[in-house]
């Protein structure tokens, strides 16, 4: 499981975490909704310690993280983000193998025996001797996420992975992160994919200025929102 505990951190004189509570129990998946620049962003960059929190907490399984060496977090949570961050110069296999042998220290042999597994889990273990330039985006990013998913994380994030997508392409991302959600992955997946949302999410966060402002089932913060602020989001967004 995942708890955030009034994180707070600022950019310079910039509040942009302004005491998130969040927990995501094992197994759940939690979607983050909210405006541009309400910080859902770096909530997920302060889960993974891309960025330092001020103060407040983020613990998985009851253990803070705080402090930990992000390259050490990699192997426990795993990040999918907007613009897939493959290493262009590599084939889409060695993007699955180089981390997995930095990282989790696997020999060639046994890096390459996992990358193929999980790029034939997403359906693409043909194009692993491509450069990721000869795949589609939706493509790209399923490699993406099979990366992430080849170190064995026990939490997943995901920062807007289909908004950079051709409508078209969208569809096989949301399906494959449908198929983790079901298969009992922990994701925290920030979306304005609001349908996505309140069919997948087992918890559905609303952030606004810094804070988690509602919480809940989907239905509940759809269909029966109590926060004014909330509901003019939704209002612009449904
Ligand atoms: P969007 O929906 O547009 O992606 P967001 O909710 O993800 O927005 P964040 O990216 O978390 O928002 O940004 C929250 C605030 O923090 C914004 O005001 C942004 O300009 C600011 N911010 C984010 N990263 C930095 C940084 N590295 N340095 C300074 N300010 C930053
Ligand atoms: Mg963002």
């Amino acid at each position: 499981s995942l708890r955030v505990a009034d994180l707070h951190l600022s950019f310079g004189t910039l509040e942009v975490l302004r005491g998130v509570d969040l927990e995501v129990p094992r197994g759940s998946t939690t979607c983050v909704i909210g405006p541009s620049g309400s910080g859902k962003s770096t909530l997920l960059r302060a889960i993974n310690q891309l960025d330092r929190p001020a103060s407040g907490d983020v613990l998985l399984d009851g253990v803070s993280v705080i402090g930990t060496d992000p390259n050490r977090l990699r192997r426990r949570i795993g990040m999918v983000f907007q613009h897939f961050n493959l290493f262009a110069h590599r084939t889409v296999l060695d993007n699955l193998v180089l981390p997995l042998r930095s990282v989790l220290g696997l020999s060639k042999e046994e890096a390459r025996e996992r990358a193929l597994r999980h790029l034939t889990d997403v359906g693409l273990a043909d194009k692993a001797p491509y450069r990721p330039s000869a795949l589609s985006g939706g493509q790209r990013q399923r490699v993406a996420i099979a990366r992430a998913l080849a170190m064995g994380p026990e939490l997943m994030l995901f920062d807007e992975a289909t908004s950079a997508l051709d409508p078209e392409l969208v569809k096989g991302v949301l399906g494959l992160m449908t198929d983790l959600s079901a298969g009992g992955m922990t994701m925290v997946v920030v979306t304005h994919e609001m349908g996505f949302a309140r069919s997948v999410a087992d918890q559905v966060a609303f952030m606004d200025q810094g804070r988690v402002v509602a919480a809940g089932p989907p239905a509940a913060v759809f269909d029966s929102p109590t926060s004014p602020r909330l509901r003019s989001f939704l209002s612009q967004v449904l």
